[in-house]
């Protein structure tokens, strides 16, 4: 094998067990390699599928030694696991995305002042160290305005909107309520785009990247809710986005799969909303519609292995089974029906508990046109929007 190869057959670690991690462990089956899970949740979706599970905390010393030991190369499937026990991961073995990426990555303020100072368009943000400046830090960015958590924020966890100056108390109580030590937050300004948009960028260690088609997302309540790719209009757009993607990953110095989420504006302008330093859900439908999936390729770079040929077979609509939309799936009759529908593919992640806004699934529609895929999919929202079909 050529040096800093990594060989089928070699065990590779994953940082995290949710459904990201389990399809990363499938795609490295596939490819012949074993994967040790270490997620201290031990019903996490990737421990049923992995080789080795380490179910333990991520601050436990010695399971860091066996995981050291086992592993010829670490990557995570999101960006809050702690850097720390990357950077320890690091004096062992091979970690992508780097530990420098991620600390970037997993700090909002960090992130936007890395895209901001290196030139690329962001909505305009401020950095708030403490709630009882809240009114000072939105008025340099202006109303409406939105908070986050700097860290640990997700599917619009930790967001308060602050539509009016008279939202501040409310927000400045909130803010104050969730408030843990050492604790910072991000003021943006809140953007009214015209739609929410992605793209995947894949980038080796030797520098080549290459990108997926970008996809136009629809959110609900701060969770991606459906992606539809090829995202509809002008092929200009896309054009902009995969340079833009190429271009930031490029200064990263990344070595990995991301995803950069887009704002994108009625004067035509894309804002770049945050880089995800790993597959990311709006992806999925490159598990069914393309020859190279995401995950498939975060194996592959990781292990310096040539980057896979990115072609869209079909187009899809991938649309997430958030919370309740699981119960009359994981009943026997609606999944039938479900399954019923011409080109819809079925991905259940395992998970025991049914939980509010807790993505349990999704499902890619794939069509002859994005048109027959969208309907396909407005089939079955409708039956989940008119609850679940009476069993018997
Ligand atoms: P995030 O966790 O930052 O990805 O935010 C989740 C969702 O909140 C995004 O997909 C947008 O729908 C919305 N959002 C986040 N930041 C902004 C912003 N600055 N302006 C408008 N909407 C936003």
């Amino acid at each position: 094998m050529t040096a800093g190869v990594i060989a089928p057959g070699s065990v590779l670690g994953v940082l995290g067990g949710g459904q990201l991690g389990a399809m990363f462990t499938v795609a490295a089956c596939r490819l012949g390699y074993h994967v040790a899970v270490w997620d201290p949740d031990p019903d996490a979706p990737a421990h049923r599928v992995a080789t080795h599970s380490f179910p333990f905390s991520f601050t436990d010393q010695q399971v860091l030694t066996r995981f050291a030991d086992l592993v010829s190369v670490v990557t995570y499937e999101w960006e809050n696991v702690p850097v720390e026990l990357c950077r320890a991961l690091e004096q062992r073995k091979p970690v992508r995305p780097s530990s420098a990426i991620l600390s970037v990555i997993q700090d909002r303020i960090a992130q936007k002042n890395f895209l901001a100072t290196n030139g690329f368009s962001v909505p305009p943000f401020a950095a708030l160290a403490s709630p009882d400046q809240l009114l000072s830090t939105v008025r340099q960015v202006g109303f409406p305005a939105l908070c986050k958590t700097a860290t640990a924020g997700y599917d619009g966890k930790g967001q308060w909107r602050i539509p009016h100056e008279s939202d501040i108390p409310e927000v400045e109580q909130a803010v104050l309520e969730s408030a843990r030590p050492d604790m910072r937050w991000i003021v943006e300004s809140l953007v009214s785009f015209e739609r929410e948009l992605s793209i995947l960028v894949v980038r080796g260690s030797d520098g080549q990247s290459c990108t997926y088609p970008m996809v136009e997302n629809e959110h609900e309540e701060g969770i991606l809710r459906a992606t539809m790719v090829p995202a509809p209009g002008s092929s200009a757009v896309a054009d902009q986005a995969a340079a833009l993607a190429i271009q930031v990953v490029d200064r990263l110095e990344g070595v990995g799969v991301f995803c950069l989420e887009l704002f994108h504006l009625p004067t035509g302008e894309l804002l770049i909303n945050e880089i995800a330093p790993r597959p990311h859900n709006s992806g999925h439908y490159t598990l069914d519609v393309c020859t190279v999936s995401q995950f498939e390729q975060q194996v592959r770079v990781i292990c310096g292995m040539p980057l896979g040929e990115v072609r869209l077979l079909s187009p899809a609509v991938m649309l997430n089974l958030i919370g309740d939309d699981a119960v009359s799936l994981m009943k026997g009759e609606g999944c039938r029906t479900l399954l019923d529908i011409p080109g819809a593919v079925l991905h259940l992640y395992g998970k025991h508990v049914i939980r509010p806004r807790r993505k349990m699934g999704h499902v890619t529609f794939l069509g002859e046109t994005l048109g027959l895929a969208l309907d396909r999919a407005k089939q079955f929202r409708d039956g989940l929007a008119s609850g679940p079909p009476a069993s018997g």
